[in-house]
């Protein structure tokens, strides 16, 4: 792999498309490059092309304020470009690149307007997939790849924590590491995400909770509606089933009453006509007897008062129904409605007198309890029916016994004759009062059997209310058993009623709220799980590189160090020098890759469920580091004493920093490094030594150096020279060094 080309448009001083072409390798080096010029021409514009090329972002170290400054300005001849583009061609025939190119172009362009983009062989790339490429192939942009004009010693200068970047460019641990930056900035999302799905969580969690609260109550309410569905089954089923049998008890009752009637009736019509036949026997005497219409008053007496009986029958029948009405139909107020009531009765002001609130109190306590038969009121036009019917059943009895008084009398004073006819009269009053006695008894029998019908009617419009479909099952089907205590039953069908009020509806909404509420938890419980997965795989990741860094800048280090101490050694002419690592000391050491204040503040935030272990995590995060945190250098050129490297004089800091970087270049060789100028401050004696180290090195390196030392110009493949003409433009011509190495054995 090497450079093999340099294509500069708009760059700078270079306005006019300019290439500059590489060497290839020869068989025991690799290409040395010299770039010449007068001052001002131009020559660091190009290291400064290729240095922006790989993706310099600092505007210092390009020269320059703001990014548009690398564009050529103009000058007097020609206008100013509206774009610099520098195109690097990387011959990579042996693969040393991880790419599939035999050839790899690398663009970078900006625009006047501050557009800007890389190309990769010709596809557009983000600037980390150049860097990552190049740092694999181990050319480092900012530290020595490129050394600028001045900069050599600018790593002798620079903080410990600066050359520390320098020297992960130099052990080769830059593509490592800037691989485990990305695992970093994953880790550090990922420990994001996983403080913000468990906040979710968090704040999800409670309304489950009471979703699914709201969501048992309703198995509850199940519960007990199946409880009190079994409960109504058995109570109506036994309070229908004994209304049936006491119906048919009394319909036999009623019909032995019925049959005893009629055969007293019977004997009634029988005694009549026996009567009438003894009365014909006895001739005219019938005449005698009913003198004075006596037996025909009792008979019409008889008569009157079985009809106003009926009447009073009636009217007892009902007052009687009346009564049980009132009681089957009264049903417990609603729990509902008593909160109304008790709402309104609170809300009453001061105005309202006392005796309304009473009321209103005595009214409420009047509908909570079931009214006693006697407490029952019936209509007044009831009552006052049965009473002037009694009245006139009273009436029709007393003229009853006025008759019959005058039928005795009359009797006492017939002939003995007469007497059988007397007795059979009385033997038939006699039947006359049993029947009288069977219909009353048949009476009561029959306001019994409605005063169980108008129950059953109640039974039946509870049950519709109640049961609704369930009612005709009941109807159907006698049950097996009978429970014996009914008024127990209907005390707990109230409780297990009252009970469904206290549970309340339920909405549907909140069933479907609480399904999908439930299923966002286990989403975001299945992703919490994920994410922790993802940290520790990545954490894997990082631990992997660690060690592989450490244990890769552990060993180039030690070599560099060597290399340094014999560079050193060779360019002064003795003399001493080490490189130290400084360690961090645990706990007071800056995050290599820090985490943002608000991260920190998140994970402090108290999250309801692990909120240790997710503590846990971030601080793990926080915690990854690099541990080596600078690199100092110490030199100590020959016969001196000196510790600080400030006191070192500018040919000595030249040649410490040259030293170092032949070190590096030794150990760790990027393919191809630009220098420039990095010998301007030696002496003649030690810019030879300078141009034998580079020969040296060369077997390792492409070098592409910027020089005005004639002992470097002498041992270029190839020469460039760069010149400036008064359009401020700067113009190239290779001159091929070979050629004028043989012109000049030529002209010996
Ligand atoms: P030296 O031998 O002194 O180091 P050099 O050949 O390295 O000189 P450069 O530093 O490459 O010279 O060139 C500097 C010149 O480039 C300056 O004269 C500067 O004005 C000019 N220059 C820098 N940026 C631009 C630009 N955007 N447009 C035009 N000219 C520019
Ligand atoms: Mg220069």
């Amino acid at each position: 792999m090497y450079l093999s080309r340099l294509e500069l448009q708009g760059f700078k001083t270079f306005a006019k498309k300019t290439v500059l072409e590489f060497p290839p390798p020869k068989k025991d080096h690799n290409a040395l490059t010299v770039v010449v010029g007068p001052n001002g021409s131009g020559k660091s514009n190009t290291a400064d092309a290729i240095r922006w090329c790989l993706g310099e972002q600092s505007m210092k170290l390009l020269r320059g304020k703001s990014g548009q400054d690398v564009i050529f300005s103009g000058s007097k001849g020609k206008a100013r470009s509206g774009f610099a583009e520098v195109t690097m061609v990387i011959d990579n025939q042996d693969g040393a690149m991880q790419i599939d190119f035999a050839e790899v172009v690398i663009t970078r362009r900006l625009y006047r307007d501050g557009e800007s983009g890389y190309l990769l062989n010709g596809k557009k790339v983000r600037l980390t997939d150049i860097q990552l490429l190049l740092a694999e192939a181990g050319v480092g942009q900012r530290s020595y790849s490129v050394v600028g004009q001045g900069m050599i010693d600018h790593v002798l200068t620079s903080s410990p924590e600066e050359r520390k970047i320098f020297f992960d460019d130099a052990t080769g641990v830059r593509s490592l590491q800037m691989k485990r930056h990305q695992s970093m900035l994953k880790l550090r999302k990922a420990a994001e995400n996983l403080v913000e799905v468990q906040m979710l969580l968090g704040e999800i969690e409670p309304r489950l909770r009471s979703l699914k609260r709201q969501v048992r109550r309703l198995e509850k309410r199940d519960q007990v509606e199946f409880e009190l569905k079994d409960i109504q089954q058995n109570y109506f089923g036994t309070l229908w089933w004994n209304l049936q049998d006491e119906m048919s008890v009394v319909s036999d009752k009623l019909a032995d009453v019925d049959e005893t009637i009629g055969k007293t009736k019977a004997r009634l019509a029988d005694g009549d006509k026996d009567l009438e036949r003894i009365e014909k026997e006895l001739g005219g005497s019938q005449e005698e007897v009913n003198k004075g219409g006596f037996h025909q008053a009792y008979k019409d007496a008889q008569k009157a008062l079985s009809k106003v009986r009926e009447k009073e029958f009636a009217a007892q029948r009902e007052l009687e129904l009346a009564k049980v009405r009132a009681q089957s139909t009264w049903a417990p107020l609603p729990l509902t409605d008593i909160i109304k009531e008790l709402e309104t009765i609170l809300a009453s002001d001061d105005k309202t007198a006392l005796s309304t609130i009473f009321a209103m109190v005595k009214k409420l306590r009047n509908r909570l309890s079931r009214p006693r038969p006697e407490d029952v009121k019936p209509d007044q036009k009831l009552v006052n029916a049965l009473e002037s019917a009694s009245k006139e059943v009273q009436k029709a009895k007393d003229l009853l016994s006025s008759t019959e008084k005058d039928l005795d009398k009359q009797q006492s004073q017939s002939s003995k004759s007469k007497s059988k006819v007397f007795a059979m009269q009385r033997a038939q009053r006699a039947l006359q009062q049993e029947v009288h006695g069977l219909e009353n008894k048949r009476n009561a029998i029959e306001i019994g059997r409605a005063r169980t019908e108008t129950r059953m009617e109640g039974v039946e419009r509870e049950m519709q209310e109640e049961l609704k479909d369930r009612k005709a099952e009941i109807i159907a089907q006698e049950p097996k058993s009978r429970h014996r205590n009914l008024d127990e039953l209907r005390g707990q069908m109230l409780k297990l009623k009252h009970q469904l009020e206290l549970i309340g509806g339920i909405d549907e909404e909140t069933i479907k709220e609480y399904e999908e509420t439930d299923q966002r938890f286990t989403f975001l419980s299945t992703q919490v799980k994920d994410i922790r997965e993802a940290i520790g795989s990545t954490e894997k990741v990082i631990d992997e590189l660690d060690g592989q860094i450490a244990k890769r800048s552990e060993k180039v280090f030690g070599t560099i160090n060597k290399e340094f101490q014999k560079y050193f050694k060779v360019l002064f002419n003795g003399g001493s020098c080490k490189l130290v690592r400084v360690k961090a000391k645990q706990g007071e050491e800056k995050s290599h890759v820090a985490l943002d204040r608000a991260m920190e503040e998140l994970a402090e935030e108290k999250i309801e469920e692990d909120n240790e272990s997710v503590e846990a995590i971030l601080k793990r995060v926080k915690n990854r580091k690099d541990h080596v945190t600078g690199i100092e250098i110490e030199a100590t050129p020959p016969g001196k004493n000196l510790k600080a490297l400030n006191l070192l004089s500018g040919g000595e800091r030249a040649l410490t920093s040259i030293a170092l970087l032949s070190a590096i270049m030794a150990t760790n060789p990027s393919p191809f490094v630009v220098l420039d100028e990095v010998d301007a401050a030696l002496d003649e004696a030690n810019t030879m030594r300078f141009a034998n180290i580079l020969d040296e090195l060369r077997k390792l390196t492409q070098f592409i150096v910027i020089t005005h030392n004639r002992a470097t110009m002498e041992r270029a493949d190839l020469l460039y020279g760069v010149t400036m003409g008064d359009d401020g433009i700067s113009n190239l011509i290779s001159v091929n060094l070979e050629d004028l190495a043989d012109g000049a054995t030529a002209r010996r």
